[in-house]
């Protein structure tokens, strides 16, 4: 997706398209990424993760730390975590990997 960006073949709205919820996620939720925003080169970029799962009730679809996570998978239960790259300045938004969590 980045590259055809790059080579002019997708515009900038059509992966930019971080929602208002995404956005405010990535502030209060998010970690600072360790790089600039690979798209407008804006260093406000965060890493987010997203969790979902039907063991994890009405945290499913939510922002949470890692901490948060590893409360939500105690006592045996399974989640989905979805680490997401937002970018504030230009809407970028980005899932980087799905991975499942559980206790060990
Ligand atoms: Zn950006």
């Amino acid at each position: 997706m980045l590259r055809q960006f790059r080579e002019g073949q997708v515009s900038r709205e059509t992966i930019c398209d971080a929602d208002f919820l995404l956005v405010t996620a990535g502030h209060y939720h998010g970690e600072p990424a360790e790089y600039p925003c690979p798209v407008c080169g804006g260093d406000n970029l965060r890493i987010v993760l997203w969790v979902y799962g039907e063991q994890i009730g009405k945290a499913s679809g939510s922002a949470r730390n890692e901490e948060e996570i590893r409360k939500l998978v105690d006592n045996g239960r399974e989640c989905t975590v979805h680490t997401v790259e937002v970018c504030p300045d230009c809407k970028w938004n980005h899932l980087l990997k799905a991975e499942t969590a559980s206790a060990r």
